[in-house]
């Protein structure tokens, strides 16, 4: 099995290149409008691997001198997560890019406390015994988001716990 962290040295432009397709892709796809503030927010969603606070990103729109009120920022965010493109990390009230954008999956992330990055696994391992569970007792499942939190290799090696 492959890592889901990507190497602390990798050319991230790829990483926003290929969102930004990508996302163009997909919402051609659901006839939505990727106007340029949504754009622009999904653009910096992807500055980097570690989940970014909407107060983060709306301090960034300020300095580019858009219009950019709370609520607006919270509709370009509800509008990516709606189309795929951006998860919401619940424990810490903060988003990240998806890396399957336009496929229809809960997110599961591992997050590394120290450095903040979260990678996101491509199947959901808790969906089997939940959904067993959650038939047991007659309970209508809809999302099983899995945030596990610990320390990346990188980080590990910083700090010379690796084991
Ligand atoms: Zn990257
Ligand atoms: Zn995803
Ligand atoms: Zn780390």
């Amino acid at each position: 099995m492959t890592s889901p962290f990507l190497h602390k040295g990798h050319d991230h432009s790829t990483c926003i290149q290929t969102a930004l397709d990508a996302a163009d892709v997909v919402c051609q796809s659901h006839k939505a409008r990727l106007t340029p503030i949504r754009r622009r927010v999904l653009e910096l969603v992807w500055q980097g691997h570690s989940p970014l606070g909407a107060y983060e990103l709306l301090k960034t729109l300020k300095t580019e001198g858009h219009n950019s009120a709370p609520p607006t920022i919270y509709r370009a965010l509800e509008f990516l997560i709606q189309q795929g493109l951006v998860h919401r990390i619940a424990s810490l009230n903060a988003y990240v890019g998806c890396n399957r954008p336009g496929e229809h999956h809960d997110g599961t992330f591992l997050i590394c406390h120290v450095c903040g990055t979260a990678a996101e696994i491509p199947d959901n391992p808790m969906w089997g015994p939940i959904s067993e569970m959650a038939q047991a007792g007659n309970f209508r499942l809809s999302h099983v988001n899995v945030e596990a939190v610990g320390e990346c290799a990188d980080c590990q090696r910083a700090t010379g716990q690796e084991s």
